[in-house]
């Protein structure tokens, strides 16, 4: 049995382990500073054909590579079943959303529009040129859909990507790059590049070539990775960690409230940076939304994942189980849901009382299935709660009143707010964070431009000066 990845990360290959029964899947190859370096100049070679692909071509191909993952979303999606103990539906979901984003940019490269600005003495025009070689750095949490968001606006724009993917969860980004090429994608466009993120990512942040880098994964990595780029002044973008607020208002129908709640803070384990960790209520209905948010995380199905009818499957190792166990071993458990026996890394859905905003647990992000739950007295004491927090990413408010639901959604310092809801990404619209949950967007119709650099032409008309 393998069972955790201190055990498996040998000098050259990594054994990836299913997290829902710890055996082992199969090993992956990683790559070294060398292969990393040889892979980027490949991507820097293919730059100059790919930026030049006529607008139209480049979008044919696009489409066309979407419609290769369609036709392997299954495929795709037991992968991910088994590499990362993703659910049935999450993981079709997350297969779905790759091909989605590539449709969705194949759009893009005939409307990378510049402007035309009025000057004295001729024409003023911009343009939206590719910036080069992107490199992408997707965490091991939603390995696919974190993938075609760096990845299908940076080819849309004309770039070449490399990609690594975390070393816990290669196996789909891996696939994908395979199904790229058989749709046409030219070789050194879009390169995998499985390998620990201190050798390959690191190499993405130093190597010249790399004009920009994408990277999803914890606050701390993000801090470096941002000084890393500094050094070159290189783009990148960032999405961190987060804490995010579920607001609660006494006007609110508490039944659908507390029937969302657990799926807004427990899907995929509680390993989501938009996972809703603290719940707030207004004091008054505090009891009464307990009492409904025990029914609804009782009836939680944490089942393995494989099994259609799951909710909620492991979590993604047992270094990642011990972390968040941590935390809840400070605290006293109010009521919890079940999870399975046996192998496997599992924990239940868990709920925790605050006992002040303090608490290591209130503040700081678990990445598992923990929530904890604090009252509060009205409209600004919410505010000032959901705010007290170094993150920012996401967050929702529950009431009736939408005054107070707009007032509430604008006073929180968070990129991404749902009323009445717990959504938080659909690929049309920006994502990202506030404070230290991030730098930049990602998604919705401008994320092309973030892989453009703006060019300003003037042409004068009046001979030359
Ligand atoms: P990391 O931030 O270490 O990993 C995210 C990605 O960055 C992985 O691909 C990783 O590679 C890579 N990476 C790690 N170190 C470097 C580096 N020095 N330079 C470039 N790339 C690097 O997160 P962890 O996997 O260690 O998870 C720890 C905690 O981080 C979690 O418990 C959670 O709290 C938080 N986290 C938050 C995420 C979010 O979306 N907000 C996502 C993932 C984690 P490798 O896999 O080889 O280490």
């Amino acid at each position: 049995m393998v069972s955790t990845s201190s055990t498996t990360r040998g000098a050259d290959v990594y054994t990836v382990v299913n997290p829902a029964t710890e055996q082992p899947v199969t090993d992956v190859p990683l790559a070294s500073v060398e292969d990393t370096d040889a892979a980027i100049e490949r991507a820097q070679e293919a730059f100059p054909a790919w930026r030049d692909v006529a607008p139209g071509e480049r979008a044919t191909l696009l489409r066309r590579f979407a419609r290769v993952v369609d036709e392997h979303v299954e495929e795709l999606a037991e992968l991910e079943v088994r590499n990362a103990g993703h659910t049935w539906g999450n993981a079709t979901w997350e297969a779905g959303n790759v091909r989605d984003c590539l449709n969705y940019y194949s759009a893009a490269p005939e409307r990378l529009f510049g402007r035309q600005i009025p000057v004295a003495g001729g024409i003023d025009v911009t343009f939206h040129e590719p910036l080069g070689v992107v490199g992408v750095i997707v965490p091991w949490n939603f390995p696919m859909p974190i993938f075609g968001w760096g990845v299908a606006p940076a080819l849309a724009s004309g770039n070449t990507v490399v990609v690594k993917p975390a070393e816990l969860t290669p196996l789909t980004a891996v696939r994908i790059g395979e199904l790229a090429l058989e749709a046409g994608i030219p070789e050194g466009v879009l390169t995998v590049i499985p390998g620990k993120g201190s050798v390959v990512g690191q190499r993405f942040v130093t190597h010249p070539l790399v004009r920009k880098v994408c990277f999803t994964g914890s606050t701390e990595v993000g801090k470096q990775i941002m000084a890393g780029c500094a050094d070159q002044v290189k783009r990148c973008t960032l999405e961190l960690g987060g804490k995010s607020a579920n607001v609660i208002f006494a006007d609110a129908d508490l039944g659908a409230a507390a029937a969302a709640a657990p799926y807004a803070v427990f899907d995929n384990a509680g390993q989501d940076c938009c996972a809703r960790s603290r719940i707030l209520v207004e004091r008054s209905a505090y009891d009464e939304f307990l009492g409904l948010l025990e029914s609804s995380v009782k009836a939680m199905a944490v089942l393995d994942p494989s099994d259609r009818d799951s909710e909620m499957g492991p979590l993604i190792s047992a270094q990642q189980r011990e972390r968040v166990q941590g935390y809840v071993d400070e605290v006293d458990v109010a009521f919890t849901g079940s999870a399975p026996d046996g192998p496997g890394f599992w924990m239940p859905p868990t709920v925790v009382l605050a006992e002040s905003a303090e608490q290591r647990i209130w503040r700081e992000e678990v990445f598992g299935p923990v929530v904890s739950v604090l009252p509060f007295d009205d409209e600004s004491d919410a505010v000032a709660k959901a705010n007290d927090t170094e993150y920012g990413l996401s967050g929702s408010v529950y009431t009736n009143d939408v005054g107070k639901a707009l007032r509430v959604a604008r006073g929180i310092q968070a990129g991404n707010l749902s009323v009445n809801s717990h959504s938080s990404v659909r690929y049309w619209t920006p994502f990202g964070g506030y404070k230290q949950s991030g730098l930049g967007r990602e998604l919705g119709p401008d994320a092309p431009n973030a892989f453009t650099e703006e060019k300003n032409v003037f042409i004068s008309t009046e001979g030359t000066s």
